[in-house]
């Protein structure tokens, strides 16, 4: 795996030391790995639908490293676990979000055209603002959620603040 000196910043690291400073990098390197595979034991538990399994899992990865991958399984594995209609509303906005940043990349690698003049940024402003939308809708139904007294929907709440940041 490919690091980025902590130290130093060098890039693409694969050597247990850094080529330009001499940090050890062992370490780090056990911690990203271990992140990497509880990360994929909470995707392999979440398309099971085991969402307690997969929130200890996403968890776990999230404590060792703060990538929003982790933060979002753990969001949706909380969601599935708390049954609330939260879960459904994440999906609209992480699956409009998604679908944003697809068509960015197709335009960016010239797999699709961007549409004629305008059309393009009006195009590309309805799907921010729709992202933009579910999301705000989403902040507010969940910052109702943090003074709530179930624990799930405490947890989730929590775990939208931190992948929101
Ligand atoms: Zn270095």
């Amino acid at each position: 795996m490919e690091i980025t000196c902590p130290a130093c910043n060098k890039d693409a690291q694969t050597e247990a030391a850094c080529s330009r400073c001499g940090c050890d990098l062992t370490r780090l390197r056990t911690v990203l790995d271990a992140a990497a595979a509880a990360l994929s034991s909470a995707c392999a538990a979440f398309h099971r639908t085991d969402w307690s399994e997969a929130l200890h899992q996403a968890e776990t990865s999230w404590q060792l490293l703060h990538a929003t991958d982790a933060a979002r399984l753990a969001f949706l594995a909380a969601a599935g676990l708390g049954d609330t209609p939260a879960a459904a509303h994440v999906q609209l906005a992480l699956d409009c979000i998604e679908t944003t940043h697809r068509r960015q990349h197709l335009l960016q690698t010239g797999k699709i055209k961007p549409l004629p003049g305008p059309a393009e940024a009006a195009a590309d402003q309805s799907y921010l603002e729709t992202a933009q939308k579910l999301c705000a809708g989403l902040d507010a139904s969940l910052k109702s959620a943090e003074t709530a007294t179930d624990p799930a929907s405490r947890k989730i709440s929590r775990l939208w603040r931190e992948v929101s940041h």
